[in-house]
């Protein structure tokens, strides 16, 4: 654990939970919040992927605020539970960035897909989001907090369809835009803010290792880049901080789309 401190910032005072805090888009999350001024439980189900995520962390911003890591399985409601009440501690949890997530090798066509790995995708994807919006809901409450911020991952692919079939994670993320924007109108009047970011195909691991060294279905998703290029990790991060902190503070119910114009495009430029 960094020593709590009294660092500035966009989210100074609040106290946040990521989940899926030592993969792409979760550790460089941690990396903005700490440095923003943010108090951070780092969670992920690896603890040896967490203790390297929390040492890069240490070693890029040194002297932030408190900054704990704890192995959490995101498809485990005690695990959510005990990682969000174990901020009670440090005053009650301010923000949750429910975005651990999982794209199966085997995950395929309506045919094809496996049920274990359906019922797996579900499982993660979907209750672990659900398991975080009730545990910060619950734990907002018990500290009669007055606002705030949820923000769970979904993907492009919850808004438009892919000729490449991966149905129970697609499944899944449309699970995910549908009830953070159900949730969001619930509970607008407590303060509570839910927005879903909706990431397009990234440079991490989750798609990178799926991809390897498979150049025809790695260029069938950079023909339709209008950009030219796979997002990054940090990209996704500046969007989770704008929505963490009080400048979105009207921003509610959205899909936030972070895709350099991807679902936007009708033909891509030559
Ligand atoms: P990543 O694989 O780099 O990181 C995911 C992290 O989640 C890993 O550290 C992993 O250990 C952790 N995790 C897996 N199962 C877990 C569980 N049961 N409980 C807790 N943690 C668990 O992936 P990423 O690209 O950073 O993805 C983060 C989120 O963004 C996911 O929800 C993913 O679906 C979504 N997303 C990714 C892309 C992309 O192209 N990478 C695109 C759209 C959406």
């Amino acid at each position: 654990m960094a020593s709590p401190g009294t660092l500035a910032g966009r989210l100074a005072g609040k106290n946040c939970m990521i989940t899926g805090a030592a993969g792409g888009i979760g550790l460089e999350t941690s990396i903005l919040f700490a440095k923003e001024g943010a108090n951070v439980l780092m969670t992920d189900v690896s603890n040896d992927a967490l203790m390297k995520a929390f040492g890069k962390v240490s070693q890029l911003v040194p002297n932030s605020n408190r900054i704990e890591i704890r192995v959490c399985d995101v498809s485990k409601e005690g695990d959510v539970k005990g990682a969000v009440e174990h901020l009670d501690t440090w005053g009650g949890l301010d923000v949750i960035f429910n975005n651990a997530g999982i794209m199966h090798a085997r995950d395929d066509d309506a045919i094809n897909t496996p049920e274990e790995i359906w019922d797996l995708t579900q499982n993660i994807n979907v209750k672990g989001v659900w398991y975080g919006c009730k545990h910060a809901v619950l734990a907002l409450r018990r500290h009669g907090k007055k606002k705030g911020s949820i923000i769970n991952t979904a993907s492009v692919v919850a808004l438009v369809g892919s000729a490449t079939p991966q149905l129970a994670y697609t499944a899944s993320k449309g699970a995910v835009l549908a009830l953070t924007r159900e949730l969001a109108i619930v509970h607008a009047r407590e303060g509570f803010r839910f927005n879903a970011l909706c990431p397009a195909p990234l440079n991490t691991p989750l798609l990178q290792d799926w991809l390897g060294d498979d150049q025809a279905k790695r260029h069938r998703r950079e023909v339709h880049f209008p950009t030219g290029r796979f997002g990054e990790a940090v990209e996704q991060a500046q969007a989770v901080l704008f929505l963490a902190s009080d400048e979105s503070s009207f921003v509610n119910g959205t899909d936030f789309v972070v895709d350099g114009g991807m679902t936007k495009a009708y033909v891509t430029p030559e």
